[in-house]
């Protein structure tokens, strides 16, 4: 800064003596200056609009030396367009704060913020004027604008409704769904407080009072998060989700949001209802079914027995052959309709175990003598390796069911290669196992084919009800037992029972 400049600077008027006047004089005009070039403020003093002294700061801001500064005019330095302006405060001698557009060297623009007024000095006056560079604070600013409207834009965006309450109770945010899910006239929500929302809110629902209780509730404890379950007196239903609004660690408020799930609690409802209809349907269906199928399978034999008698050999063959076809018919009819019963007792909790002694081998032995014709018919071979007889106390005709299902899946998915069977002891446990080498089943299915109606095969090839595994393994399961499958497509299944010696006392309800 130029000598004139401090002296002006500090209203000390210029020395007559040589004195201790004068060294006072230059002594403040050192510290002066040293002041004028730690400000990050640039400082520009001109008489009349011309140069007297500027600081660092001011010089860098323009990007000049600052030694080329005095002597050039002010309106140098300003954007053509705002020169007339920034002249006019200064012929007009008004102490003046305001905005305008600086010049840099190499002629590009930038905002400015100019604080000036007069200061004597001396016989006359000298200008001072404190600059601002605003780049920075207009890119903040300009960053904060479209960070805002990007988040406005999300949350009117959103199916949710949206409130921002903060720690005093105001409001001060919401979406323009929330205000349409509330139906809240514009005033309530400008009003700002929450409480007044709330009053209005509280009109819509059924039950007013755990709508306010939970709320004061979660303000009198600002970390809690919370979701709960709105019902309007229109049927709406609203789940609405709080949590606290935070700055670092600091909690500053409270967000609300507020999700319809009508339609998605109806459409759950009508599901619901649909396999509850289905349920009871094929309760009643499998039921009505029995009947029929018992008095054909009486009939059948019935008829086998009155042909038996005086036919010649070829027709009598014909009427085995018939007959025999009949009787598997009606059989593999009831074991259809004997699962879908089964599933009906299932899901109704009804499965009751009747358990008695017996020997699992032999009812293994005698399953496989049941399979025995349609192996040969098909020309598969199957093996069953029991070295020993494995006793133990369960319901006799569910695990005969177990058995026939895993085996006759065996033979459906098995490619027609050969099936191994194991019954023996195993750790304390009865051990049984059923094994083809057939299509296998994909990893992704492996789970899934447990559950009711599940199959990894189209209909279109393979006939069933995709219910054999699922009763299985509620039987199993109801013995206190567990029922596993190891399996690689292409390669073969291996299902494997176990089951321990007696059920547990306490009944396994499937
Ligand atoms: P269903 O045999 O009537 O389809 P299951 O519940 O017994 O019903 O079996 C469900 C599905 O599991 C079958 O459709 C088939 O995709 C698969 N599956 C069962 N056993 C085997 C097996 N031994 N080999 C290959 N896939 C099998």
């Amino acid at each position: 800064m130029g000598q004139m400049a401090a002296t002006t600077y500090l209203e000390m008027g210029s020395s007559e003596d040589g004195g201790d006047g004068e060294r006072d004089a230059r002594r403040a005009e050192a510290t002066l200056r040293a002041i004028g070039e730690a400000s990050t403020e640039g400082i520009v003093l001109h008489e009349r609009g011309v140069i007297v002294s500027v600081n660092g700061a001011a010089a860098a801001m323009f990007g000049y030396p600052a030694a080329e500064l005095p002597g050039r005019a002010v309106v140098e330095f300003i954007a053509p367009d705002q020169a007339d302006a920034v002249r006019s405060n200064y012929e007009n001698d008004r102490a003046a704060t305001y905005e305008t557009w600086g010049l840099r060297r190499d002629g590009t623009r930038f905002r400015l913020e100019a604080r000036a007024r007069n200061i004597a000095s001396g016989e006359g006056t000298v200008r001072a004027v404190l600059l601002r560079d605003l780049t920075d604070r207009d890119a903040a600013a300009s960053q904060q604008a479209s960070t805002n409207s990007l988040l406005r834009a999300t949350l009117d965006a959103t199916a949710d409704g949206m409130l921002v309450v903060d720690l005093r109770g105001r409001i001060t945010l919401w979406n323009a769904r929330f205000k349409e899910m509330w139906r809240f006239p514009d005033e309530v929500l400008l009003e700002k407080a929450d409480e007044q929302a709330i009053a209005y809110a509280e009109g819509q629902l059924l039950d007013p009072g755990s709508f306010r209780s939970r709320i004061q509730a979660l303000y009198r404890a600002p970390e809690t998060e919370s979701i709960d379950t709105l019902e309007f007196r229109d049927g709406r239903i609203v789940e609405r989700y709080s949590r606290p609004q935070r700055i670092g660690d600091r909690i500053i408020g409270r967000v609300w949001s507020f999700r319809d799930v009508t339609s998605h609690r109806r459409a759950e409802r009508m599901l619901e209802l649909a396999v509850q209809m289905r349920d009871e349907f094929l309760g009643i269906a499998s039921h009505e079914l029995f009947t029929p199928i018992t008095s054909l399978s009486i009939a059948i034999r019935g008829l086998r027995a009155a042909v038996g008698t005086g036919l010649s050999p070829s027709a009598q063959g014909l009427s085995d052959r018939l007959c025999g076809n009949a009787e598997r018919q009606v059989e593999r009819l009831a074991r259809l309709v004997q699962e879908l019963l089964d599933v009906t007792k299932i899901d109704g909790g009804l499965m009751a175990l009747s358990v008695e002694p017996f020997d699992l081998r032999d009812l293994a032995t005698e399953v496989i003598e049941r399979f025995m014709p349609e192996l040969e018919r098909d020309g598969i071979s199957a093996r069953l390796e029991a070295p020993r007889p494995v006793p133990g106390c369960w319901d006799r005709s569910r695990l005969e069911q177990v058995l026939t299902n895993l085996l006759a899946n065996a033979i459906k998915f098995g490619n027609g290669l050969p099936i191994e069977l194991s019954v023996q002891l195993e750790a304390g446990a009865a051990e049984l196992a059923v094994v083809d080498h057939g299509i296998g089943i994909p990893a992704d299915q492996q789970v899934l084919i447990f559950e009711r109606f599940q199959r990894a095969v189209s209909s279109r090839h393979f006939a069933g009800l995709g219910l054999g595994l699922y009763i299985t393994r509620q039987i199993v399961e109801a013995h206190g037992g567990e029922l596993r499958l190891v399996s690689q497509p292409g390669a073969g299944s291996t299902f494997t029972v176990r089951l321990p010696l007696a059920v547990p006392t306490a009944p396994v309800r499937a």
